[in-house]
């Protein structure tokens, strides 16, 4: 018994110093920017006819035919695989939908395809280098689907008899009797071999002879244990560590699909940053924790990868990187684009501006929309239209309706002036306030006087910068 209790203290050893070299899947959290893509979740396509031509309003999507129709081109052409090495720019004045036209290119490709929106500007940051900022958006957008065939038995537990527990385990038996248990299935007794882990998790979790427990194993070894099929209690095996269950007792079968993206494994795997001493525990308590994801880490998560999907364990899903005010990028920025774009491992890349000819950022050299030759050479260009005010009415009568706002016609057409005047995202901006002051005045519609009050509080960026203009000798310059 003792040397048997050495060798389990051994292997739990080996067990742990090989996780540490192991991909984590299963408690992978999505890092989706979830809250730059709100103000367009009625976007759920690019609304056109099977034969591309655009439907007035369709998938929430309301005018800019022509740049929805380009779009459809832009999508097959993805779908046959026509634009690796290349990217698309939507060129067109702000709060034209560019945004919103990305979002349907990508929903487009498929519902689970992941959308990374990014600006320009976020890769000027004190602490991170600009082309890290890139490299990691770029792997917010590359999805991996990850299938796994599970089975799922569900049976009592039961006693063995130590002859019982012999034949399983032959001579070697009796000194780790303790891990093996029996289950009564469906279909008879069967005798699990555990291994120690899991073992201890049941005894923690206090299973008895005569509990019903659920035991999942992946292509026949035995994964995970619980009281309830949604096993709460999670075990990171090693493979050879498995025990091949005898076939033909399968209570069900599930196929588990998780989809992540590149960046959730690097986030997922990667170990905070700091030690363990006291000062930096303060540090981290202060601070929220750090990840530091490193080029070695990517390059052992792309390994896993790519070992998952000879095996066919799971497949990539390539997503959209949309880069809004593509001018403020740098020659060292457009360069690594110019190289990244080339890779297998590359997502659609959708740039777009408001800027005509201009220099590139922090250069003499002018070039359309500040974006330098070479780059522009690679670009499929869409232009994006300013919206009339019956266009504009429609959009906000349907960001009205996902806010779930009871709004009446004069003031949508009174919100479409503000915004033929402002701009539609202010209009669409001042829903909300426009809301929380009809309930304040006891009302459960918006009404004009509502918006009236609200836009007298709050001054659009074009009425800021004349105010500005006029008190100038008021302001420190
Ligand atoms: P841009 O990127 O050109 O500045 P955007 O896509 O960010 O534009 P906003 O100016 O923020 O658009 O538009 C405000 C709101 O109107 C957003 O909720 C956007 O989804 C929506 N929107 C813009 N164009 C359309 C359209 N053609 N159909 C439906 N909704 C639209």
């Amino acid at each position: 018994l003792f040397s048997a209790f050495h060798r389990q203290q051994r292997r739990r050893k080996r067990r742990q110093r090989r996780n540490t070299n192991k991909m984590k899947i299963e408690e992978v959290q999505s890092t989706t920017k979830k809250q730059r893509i709100a103000t367009h979740t009625h976007i759920k396509g690019l609304g056109l006819e099977a034969t591309g031509k655009a439907i007035p309003l369709a998938a929430g999507f309301v005018g800019q035919a022509a740049a929805r129709e380009a779009g459809g081109l832009v999508v097959d052409m993805i779908r046959q695989k026509k634009m690796a090495g290349r990217a698309l720019l939507l060129a067109g004045p702000p709060g034209t939908g560019k945004t919103a036209l990305a979002l349907g290119i990508s929903q487009e490709l498929g519902t689970k395809v992941p959308f990374c929106p990014m600006v320009g500007s976020e890769v000027y940051s004190s602490e991170v280098k600009k082309t890290e900022v890139l490299m990691e958006n770029f792997r917010r957008a590359i999805g991996l689907r990850i299938k796994e065939n599970k089975e799922v038995y569900e049976g009592e537990v039961t006693e063995l008899s130590p002859e019982e527990t012999e034949s399983v385990t032959g001579g070697y038996g009796k000194a780790i009797s303790h891990v093996i248990i029996g289950l009564k299935t469906v279909k008879g007794t069967k005798q699990l071999k555990l291994d120690p882990t899991i073992y201890d998790a049941l005894i923690k979790e206090k299973v008895a002879v005569g509990d019903v427990i659920y035991v999942e194993a992946n292509s026949g070894a035995v994964k995970r244990v619980g009281r309830s099929d949604a096993f709460a209690t999670e075990f990171d095996l090693e493979a050879e560590e498995y025990v091949p269950l005898p076939k033909g007792e399968v209570h069900k079968k599930k196929e588990i699909v998780q989809d992540v993206t590149l960046h959730d494994l690097d986030a997922a795997n990667a170990r905070p940053q700091g030690g363990q001493d006291i000062l930096s525990l303060m540090g981290q308590m202060m601070k929220p924790r750090k990840t530091e994801i490193t080029d070695k880490l990517r390059q052992e998560i792309n390994k896993v990868v790519n070992r998952y999907i000879d095996e066919g364990v799971a497949e990539l899903v390539p997503g959209v990187l949309f880069i809004d005010e593509v001018h403020m990028l740098d020659m060292e920025c457009f360069s690594y684009l110019n190289r990244a774009l080339e890779s297998s491992l590359s997502p659609i890349v959708i740039f777009a501006t408001n800027r005509g000819i201009c220099n590139v950022r922090g250069t003499d050299m002018t070039s359309p929309h500040g974006i330098p030759v070479d780059l522009l050479d690679r670009l499929v260009i869409i232009r994006t239209e300013t919206y009339g005010p019956a266009e504009m009415i429609q959009i906000l009568a349907i960001r009205a309706q996902v806010e779930e706002l009871s709004i009446d016609e004069e003031s949508l057409a009174y919100l479409g002036e503000i915004g033929q005047e402002a701009s539609l995202r202010h209009a669409v901006q001042l829903l909300t306030p426009g809301s929380v002051v009809a309930k304040m005045n006891g009302r459960e519609s918006v009404c004009k006087a509502d918006l009236e009050e609200v836009s007298s509080l709050y001054l659009n960026a074009k009425s800021s910068a004349k105010l500005l203009q006029e008190q100038q000798d008021r302001y420190i310059s």
